[in-house]
């Protein structure tokens, strides 16, 4: 799984510096009193908060509270009351900024002590917050030397502080997102088994990903809640007037033939809670047939048993969605049985969604189970086994290999590089690397919508120094990054060769790029000529020196270099894997020199120049380096996944 390991607030030297966090302090408030109803989500947030200030941090918190909308302050929406229960939570004063990004933010940010703690403003009172503006990211990550997420609760959004900030600070995460990707992370990845899923809930269609995610995992599936109606009405079974989704039971009869071809137990209530009428005071009958004119509102005694026993001899069991209308006293005994069953079993136990999560509060069972998660929405996209941005973006313990595609002026039509990436999406569970593909820019906004919560990255070719302006027929890095663009390469040698690009112009986009959290892939390389002349060295150091030196330090460890001898590229000749290496190693002397030994080693160097899946697997192999530019072989499905494989 991809997402395990992430650096977090251990991994990183705190003392004397200042914190960028974001936390979850979206909190219940009583309409009338403003008062705070339910402070869970602060009191969550505690542990991270107390270990940055032991260490001698200067921490800025940062959070949403409901929905203003990005219209400005309202004080309905302040945080204000949030940062007198944290003062009380906390025992230490919490000094507050009227703003976000504004002056008093950025005065009390720079005039933090060791120790201090500083809340911003509804960081939804700005409308480039979840528009995810890379401006507005910029101007919070200012404030900070390093950021700290937190709040899983909004780790499925990219947003400016989820996402954005990330492409400015060393990012890492704070405990709670450690341990909901350790837990469920690893009930997912490598599940003590039998593993038993239980889905419930009003819709089959809200969990189809989960559904279909799962059951290429699991051993037992067991199903609850209307979404089973839709699942036996499928089978031929009589289900009265539940809540049925007609549209869904085509896919319903599907994922049971999956179910079957995968060997997963698929287990349907065999008996239920009716009644007559959708209310609190309908009379709840016990029944295993659902006659006409009733509705199934809970799973029967029988059905809580089988489940309460396939729980107890689980190894690992995840639960979302409640087995019926829980809110109505007389329909809550199944979701009831549900969550003691899991409070009582000696096995891992796991709960994830809104509901659920309330259910099991409801019941006080929260504490006898092994995870309930702190994030609706987001714990089940984790259950989908999507990527979520705002976990994704933060550093990993252990660098990665990066395989970049470079397709160059080819696929321009976003029908030939639609299908070229669907085929790649197909086969990304298989990537072990990360992977990005540089389309041309006309492909740019439709295949970026395509991956959207994939492992693969949409990366742009070029881009030009300036924001905007009259510069006809260029690409500002705004605009990309504005769009989710993630990484550009500069200074490729057919930009140097046929638009005289200089190292001067090159620099200039770099800081251009990272003004607005682009990742630069800064092509470097020597001509034939130069190579026999002994004069690779040289070239290089001359290259790599101008892309380098003075260069914000924060910005550093952001800098990808990719050494393409000019002679190895669309030449079918490569550098051996010594070859290659040995420059790469050079490359890495010189960014010691720039960037010191620690940002240096996080750095990552790229070879490309004809890499082919024969000689893939050497060139990855090499100690210094980190992943392939790839040309020509990426525009082949097969050629690049089987490189992407090595
Ligand atoms: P979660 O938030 O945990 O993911 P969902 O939002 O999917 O859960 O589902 C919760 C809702 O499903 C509850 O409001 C509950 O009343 C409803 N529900 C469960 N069983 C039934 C049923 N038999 N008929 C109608 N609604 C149901
Ligand atoms: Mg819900």
């Amino acid at each position: 799984m991809e997402q395990l390991a992430k650096k977090t607030v251990r991994d990183i030297e705190i003392e004397g510096k200042r914190l960028l966090c974001r936390v979850d302090f979206n909190v219940p408030l009583d309409k009338k009193s403003g008062i705070i109803s339910d402070d869970k989500r602060i009191r969550g947030a505690l542990p991270t908060i107390r270990y940055i200030l032991d260490k001698g941090g200067k921490l800025i918190l940062m959070s949403h509270l409901g929905r203003p909308k990005g219209v400005g302050y309202q004080e309905e929406f302040s945080l204000k009351p949030v940062a007198e229960r944290l003062e009380e939570l906390l025992g230490r004063p919490i000094l507050f900024a009227q703003d976000v990004i504004g002056e008093d933010a950025k005065r009390k940010a720079k005039e933090l002590a060791t120790g201090q703690v500083l809340l911003l403003e509804n960081l939804r009172f700005h409308k480039e917050e979840e528009a995810n503006d890379p401006g507005f990211a910029r101007e919070l990550a200012s404030m900070a030397e390093i950021y700290v997420n937190d709040a899983f609760g909004t780790a499925h959004r990219a947003h400016a502080s989820t996402w954005g900030v990330a492409n400015f600070l060393p990012a890492v995460s704070g405990f709670l997102i450690e341990k909901e990707i350790a837990v469920m992370g690893k009930a997912l990845a490598n599940p003590e088994r039998p593993f038993t899923a239980i889905l419930g809930g009003a819709k089959v269609s809200d969990k189809i990903s989960v559904i279909e995610n799962l059951l290429n995992k699991v051993d037992n599936l067991l199903i609850g809640g209307a979404m089973a109606y839709t699942f036996l009405k499928a089978k031929g079974k009589e289900v009265g007037i539940s809540l049925v989704e007609d549209d869904k039971l085509a896919l319903a009869k599907e994922l049971l033939e999956k179910a079957e071809k995968k060997n997963v137990a698929f287990y349907l209530p065999e008996d239920h809670l009716v009644a007559k009428e959708f209310s609190a005071d309908a009379e709840a009958i016990v029944s295993e047939e659902i006659g006409a004119g009733f509705m199934g509102m809970d799973i029967g005694p029988k059905t809580q048993e089988t489940y309460s026993e396939l729980i107890a001899s689980s190894g690992t069991v995840v639960w979302n969605g409640p087995m019926g209308v829980f809110e109505f006293p007389s329909f809550a005994k199944g979701t009831e049985s549900i969550a003691k069953a899991l409070a009582e079993a000696d096995t891992i136990s796991i709960v994830g969604g809104g509901d659920s999560a309330a259910a099991v509060e409801s019941f006080g069972l929260t504490e006898k189970i092994t995870h309930v998660s702190t994030g609706g929405g987001a714990s089940l996209e984790f259950l989908e086994g999507k990527s979520l941005p705002g976990i994704d973006n933060l550093e990993d313990q252990v660098k990665k290999k990066l395989l970049a595609g470079n397709w160059k002026m080819n696929l321009g039509s976003p029908k030939a590089g639609r299908k070229l990436l669907e085929a790649l999406l197909v086969l990304e569970h298989e990537f072990v690397h990360d992977v990005l593909i540089a389309p041309p820019f006309t492909a740019l906004a439709d295949l970026l919508k395509l991956t959207g919560n994939s492992k693969i990255k949409v990366a742009a070719q070029n881009c030009h120094f300036a924001e905007k302006g009259a510069y006809t027929g260029e690409v500002s890095p705004q605009f990309l990054a504005a769009m989710g663009v993630y990484h550009v390469i500069l200074g490729h040698s057919e930009r140097r060769k046929f638009f005289a690009e200089t190292d001067e112009l090159i620099r200039q986009k770099i800081e251009a790029a990272r003004s607005f959290g682009l990742r630069p892939i800064v092509c470097i390389g020597e001509s034939l000529e130069e190579r026999e002349a002994g004069e690779t060295f040289a070239k290089v150091e001359k290259q790599v020196a101008a892309a380098l030196n003075n260069l914000p330090e924060k910005d550093l460890p952001f800098i990808i270099l990719a050494y393409e001898p000019i002679w190895a590229i669309g030449t079918g000749k490569t550098a051996t894997p010594e070859q290659a290496e040995e420059v790469c190693a050079f490359i890495r002397t010189l960014c010691e020199k720039y960037a010191g030994k620690e940002v240096a080693g996080r750095m990552k160097i790229l070879y490309g120049g004809s890499v082919q899946p024969v000689n893939a697997k050497e060139l990855f192999a090499q100690k210094n380096i980190d992943g392939a530019l790839v040309g020509g072989a990426s525009l082949d499905s097969e050629a690049f996944m089987a490189i992407a494989k090595a």
